[in-house]
């Protein structure tokens, strides 16, 4: 089968590799498309998976051959990927760095991959294939919007605009925020952000956002700031803008130091959580299969761009520059 092969930091190659063979438990998979997640830019740009790896796992497909003892799926069923393979229930303590120093993976950037038969999910039929692939970071988003305790009439900033924050903004809409900002350097992103249901977007680069915030709501800053963004100053600008006593919810993943200014911080009170898809529940998952289910989340206007994997080097390349790219979330196609 054809497959991208991560091979060293920021390169994979498209390579003919053995089509798996099922094992006990285990399920082969035609995959009809792979998401690209943030994570796997982090291996790709970072060099953090291991040679040889195959990458991707927000991916939906079809079952084409049931390993011994697989029971309650049979061939031909569209399902996709319920957790990370090898991602059992969160231990009390987790190490992070293990979490995000991805070890080899059989991914989905491929024609073909394997998964244990209890770490998928059916499709519903109401769930188009490329809706069923942003399930996933849908569930981050719905994780993320619960721990910020949204109440009615809240008023909430986005800092980044990406696809996860995409669908968060439509789920904060429908939860009652009161107003909804967004601070974002791509113009594609922005346009989009205000298309799904945010009030005012700005530009970090060209305008003081947070000044304008605050000015907008009547001098408080947001009840709710979601850091979407992991950029250098980002976290800070989050701490700067909310409003005394608020809620951050930090859901970007930063995979380098940056330098903190506690001191703004102090008089304003801030309760910051910090949390990744890791840490999404069952709960999570039934809540984001259910708004996909009845539409009440548009997941596939932010789909921009779906790619055959012979351009994945390409594409990958050009995600890690959000500012000129005119691209979204991108499926790849293989
Ligand atoms: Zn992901």
């Amino acid at each position: 089968m054809k497959a991208a092969v991560f091979k060293e930091k920021g390169r994979f190659a498209i390579e003919e590799i053995p089509t798996p063979e099922p094992g006990p438990g285990e399920v082969l998979c035609r995959v009809r498309y792979c998401g690209i997640c943030g994570t796997d830019l982090h291996n790709y740009s970072f060099g953090i998976t291991s040679p040889g790896s195959v990458l991707g796992h927000e991916w939906c497909g079809t079952i084409v051959q049931l390993g011994e003892g697989v029971k309650g799926f049979s061939s031909g069923e569209r399902v996709m990927l319920y957790k990370h393979p090898g991602t059992p229930e969160p231990p009390p303590r987790i190490n992070p760095r293990a979490l995000y120093s991805a070890p080899a993976r059989r991914g989905a950037y491929a024609e073909y991959t394997l998964a244990t038969a209890s770490s998928l999910i059916r499709v519903p039929d109401e769930i188009s294939d490329p809706a069923a692939t942003c399930t996933e970071p849908l569930v981050a988003g719905i994780h993320a919007v619960r721990l910020g305790n949204i109440k009615i009439s809240d008023t909430v900033a986005f800092i980044g605009a990406g696809p996860i924050a995409l669908f968060m903004i439509q789920r904060v809409r429908q939860a009652g925020a009161r107003a909804v900002y967004v601070s974002e350097i791509s113009a594609v992103r922005a346009a989009k952000a205000a298309e799904l249901g945010a009030d005012r977007v700005f530009n970090p680069l060209k305008e003081d956002f947070i000044s304008e915030i605050v000015r907008l709501t009547g001098g408080r800053g947001p009840d709710i700031v979601y850091e979407c963004a992991a950029a250098k100053n980002t976290l800070n600008q989050a701490c700067q803008l909310v409003a005394r006593n608020g809620r951050i919810t930090c859901l970007a993943v930063y995979q380098e130091p940056i330098t903190i200014e506690p001191l703004d911080w102090y008089m304003m009170q801030p309760e910051i959580k910090f949390t990744t898809n890791g840490d999404s529940t069952p709960f999570d998952w039934e809540i984001a299969v259910e708004l996909l289910r009845q539409k009440k989340t548009n997941v596939e206007t932010v789909i921009s761009d779906i790619v055959p994997l012979v351009d994945i080097q390409e594409v990958f390349q050009k995600l890690l520059k959000p500012a000129t790219n005119k691209m979204l979330r991108v499926l790849v196609e293989p």
